[in-house]
């Protein structure tokens, strides 16, 4: 059933409106769990759009073992997504940094306290992002350290390959997952793939993990997947790779692997001149979670992190 979580006309003549699609057993109790599946916030970040697809299409394909309420959520910044723009574009305005809103304030604060009313109270809200076009992640979850002894167990459901807890310290008090967790709604982040692109076995890999989310929650009754064992590590074993000159990065590792401290990573190269501007080696034993994706890069431009592995 599609319903509309805030529908407001534009000066344009066009409205701007969220959408939701619920789906429900046939036989209501007044009891059921709800899990609510957010993405589309950041309108240039689509890996979120196939795996609401996917959800939707293997629920609707074995519905008798639906027990509870799944709420879809494509895109909480619909313009954005129809124009690939990451933010609000008629107003340049980043969507996660609103929350949670005022019912009373601009149309982007009204929207945005209209997205919080709906979504709170769900048992667990899922909130969908991808990385930018410039990196590509693994599947991973980032939760602020205030949150972890209630969020880490519930993140371990989703299949990721690793789980990221944030001091608070780094953590932006603006964004739907923050706003959510502060009234008691937990919310987890993931983030994953690359920006503006689909990267089908990332989907798939968590629709698996959100159906152990909603079989745990009691939203679902069919057969589950063993969700993977999650790396979970805090900031201070995260190695920030960063370029120290400009040019074009050529990356001979690959993402998601295993590294020896030393392992060459990529380098540098001048387009012009034919030169090897800068070799990047892997500073210690760890996992390469974070690869460049696009080319080019400025000095300063982050290029890869690694998760630090000791004994490894
Ligand atoms: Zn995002």
């Amino acid at each position: 059933m599609i319903e509309y979580v805030s529908n407001m006309a534009l000066p344009v003549g066009e409205d701007f409106m969220i959408r939701k699609n619920r789906i429900e057993p046939k036989k209501m109790s007044g009891n059921e769990k709800r899990i609510s599946i957010v993405t589309g916030t950041h309108g240039d970040e689509l890996e979120g759009q196939y795996v609401c697809y996917e959800l939707i299409r293997r629920i609707n394909e074995d519905k008798r073992h639906l027990t509870g309420i799944v709420d879809v959520y494509p895109a909480l910044n619909p313009l954005g997504v129809d124009t690939i723009n990451r933010g609000m574009p008629l107003f340049d305005l980043d969507m996660n940094r609103i929350f949670p809103g005022d019912i009373n304030g601009t149309m982007a604060e009204t929207v945005a306290a209209n997205i919080i009313k709906d979504l709170k109270g769900s048992d667990l809200c899922i909130d969908i992002h991808a990385s930018n076009i410039f990196l590509k992640e693994i599947s991973q979850i980032r939760i602020n350290e205030i949150t972890k002894d209630r969020l880490v167990p519930m993140a371990k459901w989703l299949n990721v390959d690793y789980i990221w807890v944030h001091s608070a310290a780094t953590v932006l008090e603006s964004t739907l997952a923050y706003s959510l967790n502060d009234i008691g709604t937990p919310t987890l982040v993931v983030e994953m793939g690359v920006g503006m692109r689909i990267t089908k076995e990332y989907g798939d890999q968590l629709v698996d993990g959100i159906f152990v989310a909603m079989k745990e929650l009691g939203i679902w009754d069919g057969e589950v997947i063993t969700p993977k064992t999650p790396i979970i590590s805090q900031d201070g074993s995260v190695h920030f790779l960063n370029a120290a000159v400009s040019g074009i990065f050529v990356a001979k590792a690959s993402h998601c692997k295993e590294l020896k401290e030393g392992e060459h990573i990529g380098d540098i190269v001048s387009p012009l001149t034919g030169q090897v501007l800068q070799r990047i080696y892997s500073p210690c034993n760890g996992l390469l979670f974070t690869l460049r994706e696009f080319p080019v890069v400025n000095e300063g431009a982050l290029v890869g992190r690694i998760l630090e592995r000791k004994g490894r």
